[in-house]
């Protein structure tokens, strides 16, 4: 039997070439993407102005993806929500919800683990099992829509894996979540985080999206960088900074710096001045992140007096800068760790 199609991983375009090759009505295409993308239908058995027999053809020629919540802890300091899904495979992913004054934003994986190795992250300890389809990153979304039965205006790609080492999948799933057609989400609401794989950085500028990019930086020396972070001996701070200059002039979108900040390690008055320093050089939002512990690993989060004194130097430079709000704090560790617990677990 041939190898049967992710049907929500099709654009509609490419669904009309699928009903029109099975001998279907063009318009079923049509009805088919409106269940998927805006009714968020979990199965085909829900299409219901689908004839029996089309519906029954489906499940032959298609595979329906429908993540599973096997977990959802809730915060109850901030409502902030955390799912861990199952992948028909039985793998786990997990996704957060967060409210915000300005809408609900959803945090999704984009790989089942990570490959890139950095020494505070909970998502790489287990090593990298694999890609998510597009239908796959979309549907912790929809399923979070239904699950919470609120609307999702934002969406972040800083959960599990590494997005732009999966970056075909990547850009089919933002093309379907910001489509017309489905659930419309505004590419401007749509961030992508990367630890800096500098030739996907030049790629993703050459898209025409006007998507977030976000780079966790991390370190204001190569050679700590290095020490930190695996991808840092392949392109150095200044490389990646020309990439994200790159794609600021492509695409006009101001670069999110991410500085995930670590008691005695990166925040010391050298590493301010230096983060200053690069701050003015490139149009860019700083943010920073007081690191999470992980528990398999010693870092620690730096003391609050020094986040307060890298923002207000920051600020002092006119550089935009945000503490990132801890959410979840009482549900959360940091990514990849209620994965991690059960796979422990199972
Ligand atoms: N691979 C991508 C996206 C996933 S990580 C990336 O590296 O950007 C999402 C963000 O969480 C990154 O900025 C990452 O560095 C950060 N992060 C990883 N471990 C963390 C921890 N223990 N505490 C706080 N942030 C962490």
């Amino acid at each position: 039997m041939a190898k049967r199609i992710d049907i929500k991983s099709l654009s509609l375009q490419e669904l009309y070439g699928e009903m029109e090759e099975r001998g279907e009505k063009s318009f079923r295409a049509k009805q088919m993407y409106e269940w998927m993308h805006v009714k968020l239908a979990r199965s085909f058995d829900e299409m219901t102005n689908l004839s029996k027999a089309l519906r029954e053809s489906c499940k032959e020629w298609y595979t329906y993806t429908s993540l599973r919540a096997v977990e959802v802890l809730e915060s109850e300091t901030d409502g902030t929500k955390k799912f861990l899904f199952e992948l028909s495979d039985g793998n786990l992913v997990e996704s957060v919800w967060m409210k915000y004054k300005h809408g609900n934003s959803v945090c999704i994986s984009s790989q089942v683990g990570c490959k890139m190795g950095c020494g505070f992250c909970a998502s790489t300890l287990g090593g990298f099992e694999r890609n998510l389809r597009p239908s796959e990153m979309l549907d912790q979304v929809y399923a979070i829509t239904l699950l919470t039965g609120e609307r999702v205006s934002n969406v972040v790609v800083m959960g599990i894996g590494e997005p732009l080492d999966n970056y075909e999948n990547l850009l089919t799933f933002i093309k379907l979540l910001t489509d017309e057609n489905g659930l419309n989400i505004s590419q401007r609401n749509v961030t992508v985080s990367t630890c800096g794989i500098v030739p996907n950085i030049i790629k993703l500028a050459q898209e025409k999206l006007q998507i977030t990019l976000a780079i966790s930086l991390h370190a204001t020396t190569d050679t700590l960088r290095q020490s930190l972070m695996p991808i840092a001996k392949r392109y150095s701070i200044e490389e990646l900074l020309e990439a994200c200059q790159f794609y600021f002039d492509k695409t006009g979108r101001r670069i999110t710096l991410e500085y995930g900040m670590m008691d005695g390690i990166n925040d010391s008055d050298r590493d301010m001045e230096r983060l200053v320093r690069i701050g003015r050089q490139l149009n860019c939002h700083v943010n920073l992140i007081p690191i999470n512990p992980v528990k398999e690993r010693e870092f620690r989060g730096s003391k609050a007096d020094r986040v307060k004194a890298f923002k207000n130097l920051l600020e002092k430079n006119r550089i935009n800068v945000t503490i990132r709000r801890e959410m979840g704090r009482d549900i959360n560790g940091a990514c990849g760790q209620l994965r991690r617990g059960a796979e422990g677990r199972r």
